[in-house]
């Protein structure tokens, strides 16, 4: 029989970093991009319905840039916002390629670029089979795009924000330096709270908390399989 995913409707957030190219540096690999498409469309095709929120780091990040070269906050949030827009039509054109449809919606108007964001309009592209991107963050200044996935998850109603980062999971200790370091198969708010493990940024991370929005933290290279529902990863909810 055909895998039968465990989720129906879910938001994977991506870092702009799991984009860049890491032998020339280039913030866009299309090599990788192609590789999470890939992925993105094998889960599609088992019928989930996904949306991807995609950061802008890989490009822009407000708060260095005001640290480390004083650009204004606020500008440079908009820079960070604008980012996630240039890593969005490369979600789209990538995964179009593929033969997913795919609708851009963005948190900032801009017609002649993407669609702006309407919840129940992404709900019924959703439904029709159409994956949809969203991007430009929240569209304010000062938050981020792991906000943004708390927002949007909330508001879809999706079951679970699935996080994808360089760890497959949440270890009790770096398991970068320590061989014994154990991985958690689920974890609950308060224990990640209590433990200061930095899943989310804190204000993404009570969104989540207040509004019972599970945290699926896995490797990137797992994306069908934490979909699909194989033990992978780790669960905080
Ligand atoms: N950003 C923002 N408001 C938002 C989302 C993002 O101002 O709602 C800006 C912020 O400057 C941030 C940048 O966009 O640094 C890129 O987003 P983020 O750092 O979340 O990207 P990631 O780390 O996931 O690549």
């Amino acid at each position: 029989p055909a895998e039968k995913p465990k989720f129906k409707r879910v938001v994977l957030k991506l870092s702009g970093e799991v984009l860049r190219c890491s032998e020339t540096g280039d913030p866009i690999s299309w090599n990788t991009l192609r590789t999470i498409c890939e992925q993105v469309k094998e889960v599609h095709e088992l019928g989930v319905q996904v949306c991807i929120v995609i950061g802008g780091g890989n490009i822009y990040r407000g708060l260095s840039g005001s640290k480390d070269q004083g650009v204004d906050r606020t500008t440079g949030d908009y820079m960070g916002m604008l980012s996630t827009v240039i890593n969005g039509l490369a979600f789209m054109e990538c995964l179009e390629k593929m033969g997913v449809q795919t609708r851009v919606q963005t948190s900032i108007p801009m017609n002649q670029v993407a669609e702006p964001f309407i919840l129940r309009r992404a709900i019924r592209h959703l439904e029709k089979g159409r994956v949809v991107i969203f991007v430009a963050g929240t569209g304010n200044p000062y938050f981020s795009t792991d906000t943004t996935a708390a927002l949007r998850a909330s508001e879809i109603e999706a079951e679970v924000i699935m996080k994808a980062t360089k760890v497959d999971g949440i270890y009790d200790k770096d398991p970068m330096k320590h061989d014994d370091a154990v991985k958690y198969d689920k974890l609950s708010y308060i224990d990640a709270l209590q433990q200061r493990l930095n899943i989310l940024d804190s204000t993404a991370f009570s969104l989540c908390m207040d509004n019972e929005v599970p945290i699926l933290v896995f490797e990137t290279s797992s994306i069908k399989r934490a979909i699909v529902g194989d033990n992978v990863g780790t669960l905080v909810s």
